[in-house]
C-alpha cells in the first residue's frame, strides 16, 4: 500500500498516510480543516531514463571488429604454369 504525504495550506501540517489505489485523496486538514496538498516525493519516483540512449549507441562500435575479413581469397595454383611433362619433346 503506497504512503501519500499531505501538508496543509493552512496550518503547514505535513504527515503521511498509507492509502490504497482506490482510495480517494485527502482534502481536508484534520487539524485545522484547512485544504490539504498532495506532496509528491521524488524518493519513490524516478525519471532518470536518460541514461537508456548511451546504452543503445553499440551499433556503431559494433562495425570496428568485423567478422569476416574483405581480403580476397589467396589464388589458387597457377594454372598457367607450363607443365614440364609437356615440354618435352616428343621422341620420334
Ligand atoms: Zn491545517
Amino acid at each position: 500500500m503506497p504512503t501519500y504525504s499531505y501538508r496543509c495550506t493552512e496550518c503547514e501540517t505535513a504527515f503521511d498516510i498509507q492509502q490504497a489505489f482506490t482510495e480517494d485523496s485527502l482534502t481536508v486538514c484534520p487539524t485545522c480543516g484547512g485544504v490539504l496538498r498532495k506532496v509528491f516525493s521524488a524518493v519513490g519516483v524516478s525519471f532518470s531514463g536518460s541514461g537508456f540512449y548511451r546504452n543503445d549507441s553499440r551499433s556503431t562500435t559494433s562495425s570496428s571488429s568485423p567478422s569476416t575479413p574483405s581480403t580476397p581469397a589467396p589464388a589458387a595454383a597457377p594454372a598457367a604454369a607450363p607443365a614440364s611433362t609437356s615440354a618435352t619433346p616428343a621422341a620420334s
